[in-house]
């Protein structure tokens, strides 16, 4: 989680929004990403999506069985479904996000029946830096 909280530094000093991703398998880092919606010009490029396109390419398979993800924030819904469909075995975040988020909020995607693969979720990791991290960032915007 540290290294995902170094992408989430790395977002902030792009001026995105500082979240951030890192994939590992066998206790190695597969890939990385932070959020780039800005710089992309693309509303999908969300860490754990560069993540796991990274980890994709890397590994050559459109399926990530033996691979944990760890992001500084609940993931949103279209990320909630990226890991499932990615297959990732285990999903490990920081803070919680009620107002977007989708594991234990919003629409709770891995409880709802349309869900074919649920990851162990890990919750509350490094949460204190993942929340400060938002905090700030949005304190400067308002
Ligand atoms: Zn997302």
């Amino acid at each position: 989680m540290d290294l995902a909280l170094g992408e989430a530094r790395a977002a902030q000093d792009a001026g995105e929004v500082p979240i951030g991703c890192v994939i590992v398998r066998d206790g190695a880092v597969v890939a990385r990403g932070h959020n780039r919606t800005l710089r992309d010009r693309d509303p999908t490029a969300h860490a754990e999506l560069l993540a796991i396109r990274a980890a994709c390419a890397a590994l050559g398979s459109e399926r990530l069985p033996d691979c944990d993800l760890y992001v500084t924030l609940e993931p949103c819904p279209m990320c909630a479904a990226a890991i499932s469909f990615a297959r990732l075995r285990r999903l490990y975040y920081g803070a919680t996000d009620p107002k977007g988020g989708a594991v234990e909020s919003g629409v709770r995607y891995y409880a709802s029946p349309t869900c074919h693969h649920r990851p162990e979720v890990y919750s509350g990791i490094g949460e204190t830096e993942a929340a400060a991290l938002l905090r700030g960032f949005f304190r400067e915007r308002r």
